[in-house]
């Protein structure tokens, strides 16, 4: 039984982000059920997940209530649109608990089906905004080179990893990056203030080399998540924010990964006191019991969008499944569990174990950096401490890392650049995160 799922998983089914040959060689891992932060496979291993799926499972597996919720929608009507003037319940409701948590004045939801199509709405919306008010060269669009923001086919082009672009023809010209803040491999060295200096810089000159009137948006994440998690240091997301402010151009925080506690306050965001224009939001908005993403925006921004478009023009833009009652019904519950559930309180109260779990590790040969925000964290190997060198080039440790992570019985993300990612679900109990230290341990022990 098994065995033919995988050899049909071969024949028919396309994975995101593989190598398809390379998939078709290795084969699949099935995942079948999962209580907490363990998860349950075919082969009936039992592995603790200490990335939450895919940094998405934030409540952790089995909420009971989540899947109440959405079953009580389905039964009750399991499709409503929100197309033109009809709407569900879940999605109003949905809407105004957002607002209610969102900083500043963000009280203006577009729901999506996850975060790619939240950032391809944002780069839409944005040029739309600027083209009814009257600026309509601001069109470029400055990211970060180690930033992720998703696959769609404008996206893809924000988000600055090398296998998004090559042979798929992005970015397109009016999309470009700038340097990210890396304290751990900064040429610049690791003084906090210098790296927000010259990130600011890098933006000023940036903007000045386009022309600020044809600059529209900078795109962030508060900490870079699929770049290596790269925690910029105090106060790097508010000076990029206040940057953008002074060079007029729009502050997108992408808070896919960094939102709905997973570095410790609801949003990541918050951290720096840091209000944005425009926000994304996917993953653990529904803690990705069922499919959902959403940009939000000030009532400033809506109002200038909405007094500005011709009265009888349907503006353009959605998707069957924007605010899907099911989905809706799940990212309320969700956002129930963090809050009056105690989930985001409990994700407070562990992160000092993992912190300091993780941050014990630094002692093991093989550990060169560890960054750790909240529940968000990567652990970086190196063949030579004091010279950081990295080892992929004569160890080719992340394909061990992978390996050893399933013999060890401990999910975390092994990036291709010989770095361990970790997002563990708010619900772990500090045992969970000591089995995650340990497990891991044991997997650098067996890479020496
Ligand atoms: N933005 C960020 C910061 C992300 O990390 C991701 C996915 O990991 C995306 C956007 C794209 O989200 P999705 O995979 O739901 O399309």
């Amino acid at each position: 039984m098994l065995d033919d799922l995988v050899a049909l998983d071969k024949r028919h089914l396309i994975h995101p982000v593989v190598s398809w040959r390379g998939h078709e060689a290795r084969g699949v891992r099935i995942l079948t059920s999962g209580k907490g932060a363990y998860v349950t496979d075919a082969a009936g291993a039992t592995l603790i997940d200490a990335f939450s799926g895919l940094w998405c499972v934030n409540a952790g597996y089995g909420q009971a209530s989540i899947v109440d919720a959405v079953q009580r929608q389905l039964t009750e009507i399991p499709y409503a649109t929100n197309y033109f003037h009809y709407g569900n319940e879940p999605a109003i409701r949905l809407a105004k608990r957002l607002s209610e948590l969102a900083p500043g004045n963000l009280n203006r939801v577009f729901f999506t089906l996850g975060g790619s199509d939240a950032i391809d709405t944002a780069i839409r919306v944005i040029r739309y905004y600027f083209n009814v008010t009257g600026r309509p060269k601001k069109k470029h669009m400055i990211a970060f080179q180690r930033g992720f923001h998703g696959s769609s086919s404008l996206g893809s082009g924000l988000t600055a990893l090398k296998n998004f672009h090559d042979d798929f023809d992005s970015p397109t010209p009016l999309q470009h990056h700038i340097a990210s803040p890396y304290p751990y491999r900064n040429p610049v060295g690791q003084d906090p203030e210098h790296i927000i200096a010259v990130s600011v810089q890098a933006l000023k000159d940036k903007v000045a080399e386009i022309g600020g009137e044809n600059v529209a948006a900078l795109f962030a994440e508060p900490v870079q998540g699929s770049g290596g998690v790269l925690v910029p240091p105090d106060g790097w997301f508010k000076a990029m924010r206040d940057a953008a402010r002074d060079l007029d151009i729009l502050f997108l925080a992408d808070e896919v990964i960094t939102g709905f506690g997973r570095t410790g306050p609801m949003f990541g965001s918050e951290y720096d006191g840091v209000v944005p224009d425009l926000m994304t939001l996917a993953k653990g908005l529904t803690s990705a019991y069922q499919p959902m993403g959403a940009l939000m925006v000030s009532d400033e921004m809506y109002a200038a969008i909405a007094d500005g478009s011709p009265s009888d023009r349907a503006i353009g833009h959605g998707f069957t499944y924007s605010g899907h009652p099911a989905s809706a019904a799940a990212g309320f519950e969700a956002i129930r569990l963090y809050t009056e559930g105690g989930l985001l309180a409990n994700g407070q109260k562990i992160a000092p174990r993992f912190a300091q779990g993780l941050t014990g590790l630094l002692d093991h040969p093989l550990v060169g950096d560890v960054r750790v925000r909240g529940l968000l964290a990567a652990v970086e190997l190196v063949t030579d401490k004091k010279e950081r060198t990295k080892p992929h080039a004569n160890l080719q440790i992340s394909q061990h890392l992978a390996r050893l992570s399933y013999e060890k019985r401990v999910i975390f993300r092994a990036f291709s650049d010989d770095m361990a990612g970790f997002a563990p679900p708010l619900c772990c109990s500090e045992e969970d995160i000591d089995t995650i230290i340990r497990r891991f341990r044991s997997v650098l022990d067996e890479l020496l």
